[in-house]
């Protein structure tokens, strides 16, 4: 298994749940056992507190026989001969293998980390962000309008800071949630009193370490975080043989090729419930069911029913301020908008979408019971005026 995060850690939960006692070993290029991302830029970039990442379960993982390659990077797949070579120049011979990589942050060329300027995925990450907040006062800056970027600027900007968020788009988190909302979500973060930079970039860092923007003014930030998304971590992969584009291509129940099984942030598969829709989705969540389901689908091989495939509802959360934010389905290709169950205004509402007479994605806003229940919705692929109805009644 490569990637010792969180799809990877439940697809050897499953394996072993399942029956599995053959050798099972975990690579992971971090030095952390597997632990939790959401919280690095909620509840741990708020407090430090460490037992806020932990997963549940791995502190006391003996039982599952792992054989633990932390802090080692697999560097190179060779599929023919079933070996996966590692960075200190070992290698680990397979008959399954799960990659479960995940995906890396983007940066920015025009403002190379270090010096002030942060990203934020790995725990590493968090404590050397919060770190340099304690050290430095004064403006954050923050690059991205992204869930990640939102609830960095959030978070700083509950903890009293001065913070402002620049965003290259017109309208923040259009392309998941359009046009109506993303702007709903930017002026929430205008009422906290965030200085909130929309159609604006960066275009670089003077000497002092003022950042340039596009539209000629600098913002002298004493700490910038970077959150332009994330790729899935395949570098390693090419020329193995895989078939690759932007992440791990799978068939719809996960296999990329004999043997070889991908989940989580890195894996991309035609999800039938969403018209065999190619997605690849980077939610906690999917990383959870879809590592599980690998893991079954390895163990099975030639046995497994093709029919069972890989058909979630994806589902995620952001909590930003006293909002909770949560989507249900994939707004992709919608046709229509609508919203029930409160106002934009009251920043209390569930935005339904609509596409080929179907309800295939949910966004609340503080209404998370409506969302669960859009979600059953979407998976029986309910139609339109039935959802609506349905939505007609809530308060
Ligand atoms: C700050 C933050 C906040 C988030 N908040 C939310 C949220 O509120 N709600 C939500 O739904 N989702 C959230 N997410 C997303 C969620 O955490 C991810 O979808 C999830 O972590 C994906 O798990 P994964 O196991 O697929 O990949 P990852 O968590 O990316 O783990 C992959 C692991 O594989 C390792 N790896 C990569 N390449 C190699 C290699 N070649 N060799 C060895 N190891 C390798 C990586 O170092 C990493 O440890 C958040 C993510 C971040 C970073």
């Amino acid at each position: 298994m490569v990637g010792a995060s969180l799809a990877g850690w439940n697809a050897a939960t499953t394996l072993r749940r399942e029956g599995f006692d053959g050798e099972l070993t975990l690579v992971g290029a971090e030095t952390e056992p597997p632990y939790d991302r959401p919280p690095l830029s909620k509840a741990f970039l708020a407090t430090g507190e460490e037992a806020k990442v932990a997963l549940g379960g791995v502190a006391d993982s003996e039982a599952l026989a792992i054989t633990w390659r932390l802090g080692r990077r697999a560097v190179r797949l060779r599929l023919g001969d079933r070996v996966v070579d590692l960075d200190d120049g070992t290698e680990v011979a397979f008959d399954g293998l799960v990659l479960t990589g995940g995906a890396e942050v983007r940066t920015l060329p025009s403002l190379p980390v270090g010096n002030g300027v942060h990203v934020l995925r790995t725990v590493a990450d968090a404590r050397e962000l919060r770190a340099d907040l304690d050290r430095r006062n004064g403006p954050v800056l923050v690059v991205g309008a992204g869930f990640i970027g939102a609830e960095v600027a959030a978070t700083c900007r509950q903890a009293g800071r001065e913070v402002v968020l620049v965003e290259a788009a017109e309208v923040p988190l259009e392309r998941a949630v359009g046009t109506e909302i993303g702007a709903v979500c930017a002026s929430l973060h205008r009422e906290h009193g965030v200085d909130v930079r929309l159609g604006t970039a960066v275009v670089g860092r003077d000497s002092s370490g003022a950042v340039r923007l596009d539209d000629g003014t600098t913002v002298d930030a004493a700490v910038v975080v970077v959150g332009v998304g994330v790729a899935p971590s395949t570098r390693w992969l090419e020329g193995s043989g895989l078939l690759l584009e932007d992440g791990v291509v799978c068939d719809a129940t996960g296999l990329a090729a004999a043997g070889v099984v991908a989940a989580g942030d890195i894996a991309r598969w035609p999800n039938e419930l969403f018209f065999g829709d190619s997605m690849r989705v980077e939610h906690w969540d999917n990383a959870i069911d879809m590592g599980a389901f690998v893991a079954r689908r390895l163990l099975a091989g030639t046995d497994w029913d093709p029919r069972a495939v890989f058909a979630p509802v994806p589902w995620f959360w952001s909590d930003q301020y006293d909002r909770k934010m949560q989507m249900a389905g994939r707004s992709t290709g919608f046709d229509r908008m609508e919203v029930a169950g409160g106002t934009l205004e009251e920043r209390r509402f569930v935005a339904l979408y609509r596409r080929q007479g179907r309800l295939i994605a949910a966004f609340g806003m503080n209404r998370p019971r409506h969302v669960v229940q859009c979600r059953s919705l979407i998976a029986r692929r309910c139609p339109w005026e039935e959802a609506r109805e349905l939505a007609a009644a809530w308060t």
